[in-house]
This record gives C-alpha cells, sequence and structure tokens, in this order.
C-alpha cells in the first residue's frame, strides 16, 4: 500500500514537472564558463548597483545564441541598412564594444585605446550614458564614436513599433545631449532583429551594425578565450565585437587583458583600426 502512495505520489510530481516545463518559457541548456567572481579592483562601483544600471532584457548570457544563418539573411535583404563586415580586400578591423558606459571597465578600454592610439566604436546604452556622461564624453574627445544600443537594452523582438521607436530615439536623445551630434547607427541588444523590425528600425535614420566576429567575453572567458575567439577569426573588413561593461555578476576583466594583445598582434599583421563608419563608409551622424 504504502509503495503504492509513493508511486502515485511520483507518478503525479513528474506529471506536474513535464506540464510546467511545457508550458513555461523554461528551456534546459547548457551555458559553459559560469562567471567567476569579479576580482576586487573590478567590483561594481556603487552607480552599477542601481536599478537603472539594470539592462532590462536580462543579462546578455540568458539571451544571445540566435542562429548565424539568420543574420547572413538579413545582409543580403537589406543590404543598405544591414552591417556586419566592411570590404574583405583591405587590411583594415573595427573594433566595437557595446553596452557599457560604466565607471570600471570602460576606461579600463579607454586607457588601452589611448595609448595604442587606437579609435573604436561605442555601442552605449542611454540609461547607462545618464549615469556616467563624464566616460562619455571623454570616449569623444579621445576621438572614438558612439552609436545607438537602445536606452535600457530590451530584447527588440518583444516589443511592438511604439516601444521600439521610443527605446531608439530616447537613446539617441541622450547621445546627442553628451556628444553633440545625433548617431546615424544602432545595434540591437542581444542581436536580437527580424526582417520586420529592421525595416521598423530604418524608418528612423540609422544604419544597423552588427559584427562578424564575436569575442563571447559576455560569457566571463579568460583572457587567453578571448584573444583566440578574435584572433583566428579575424579577416580583412571585420567588426569584432566585445563589451565595454556587463551586468553586476559579468566579469570582463580577461576581455579588458585580452585587448591589448589583440591590437599589438593585429597591427604586427598589418592591420589597421579604424571605427565602424569609416569601415563601411557610412556616415556616424545624421
Ligand atoms: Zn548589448
Amino acid at each position: 500500500m504504502r509503495k503504492k502512495i509513493v508511486v502515485i505520489s511520483l507518478t503525479l510530481l513528474l506529471g506536474i514537472m513535464a506540464f510546467w516545463a511545457y508550458y513555461s518559457n523554461y528551456e534546459l541548456r547548457l551555458v559553459p564558463n559560469k562567471p567567476h567572481l569579479r576580482p576586487g579592483e573590478n567590483t561594481p562601483a556603487p552607480k552599477e548597483l542601481k536599478k537603472e544600471f539594470e539592462l532590462s532584457g536580462g543579462s546578455e548570457r540568458d539571451n544571445r545564441g540566435f542562429p548565424q544563418r539568420k543574420i547572413e539573411d538579413l545582409v543580403s535583404k537589406f543590404p543598405d541598412l544591414f552591417y556586419r563586415q566592411g570590404a574583405n580586400d583591405v587590411k583594415k578591423v573595427a573594433l566595437t564594444f557595446d553596452d557599457g558606459p560604466d565607471s570600471v571597465y570602460t576606461p579600463q578600454i579607454l586607457d588601452i585605446l589611448r595609448d595604442n592610439n587606437v579609435k573604436g566604436t561605442f555601442f552605449l546604452i542611454g540609461n547607462r550614458a545618464k549615469l556616467f556622461p563624464e566616460v562619455v564624453q571623454r570616449m569623444v574627445k579621445e576621438g572614438h564614436i558612439v552609436g545607438n544600443h537602445s536606452m535600457t537594452h530590451p530584447n527588440i523582438i518583444k516589443l511592438n513599433k511604439t516601444q521600439t521607436a521610443k527605446e531608439i530615439k530616447e537613446c539617441e536623445d541622450v547621445l546627442r545631449s553628451l556628444t553633440g551630434y545625433r548617431t546615424a547607427l544602432f545595434r540591437s541588444p542581444y542581436g536580437s532583429l527580424n526582417s520586420e523590425k529592421v525595416q521598423e528600425i530604418a524608418q528612423l535614420k540609422v544604419k544597423i551594425i552588427a559584427w562578424n566576429v564575436d569575442s563571447l567575453d559576455w560569457k566571463s572567458l579568460t583572457a587567453e578565450q578571448v584573444k583566440d575567439n578574435i584572433l583566428e577569426n579575424v579577416r580583412e573588413g571585420s567588426v569584432i565585437l566585445q563589451h565595454a561593461s556587463g551586468s553586476k555578476e559579468e566579469n570582463l576583466t580577461g576581455s579588458v587583458a585580452a585587448l591589448k594583445d589583440i591590437i599589438k598582434v593585429l597591427k604586427k599583421e598589418g592591420y589597421q583600426f579604424v571605427t565602424v563608419s569609416e569601415l563601411l563608409k557610412i556616415p556616424h551622424k545624421k
């Protein structure tokens, strides 16, 4: 009798779990390289613990991993709107940094770029730019260009047309007040996009910039792993993706540490570092 009760309860429990798994958005997945704690000197600063600093769509880690094929489709479908690489016959590459600014990692990246006389492209989150205006002003002063990465970093394919436009326009206004220009470049949070969204966003008179070399640094990788991911995949015309800031638990120490070496190796191989706008031959201002 007792055995029977145990069997029935277990079956019921499994049934409830299966029902929940089927009807909730739960999905099983393997995420390698679980983030380790940030080392002391890179712990989040007080402003980075504020609600406005959070990514409204959740961490990069929980949202990324769309199929590469989809990006290819958008490039061929919208050749004048959607870009992921420059001409492949010139030894030029563009370093791009998403999700900044912050007061921990972004200044370290700016120091390295300045010391190596390299200009980069920063896709900024409006809410974070409001928290760290001086970091944005430093970017402009040191010759980098900034692009729009939305106001709050939502997953835009989950938004309607009005909400999408609001995210982009609000960020554009914040960046304009800090840089003096309206950016004509937009990068979608988590790289999440579809044809419908590309057409909506095009009405806001911005070009959409993706990438073709992903450092995968949002997985809190070591410097060695970040370096390998970039150097093994880079070629003429590459748009390289790294992050200038993350969520609280994300550790970008490895990504920052890798940057100096990446610049050194690529310079030695004869590559020139340019902004995305120069690489793609499109204006960065409206
Ligand atoms: Zn992002």
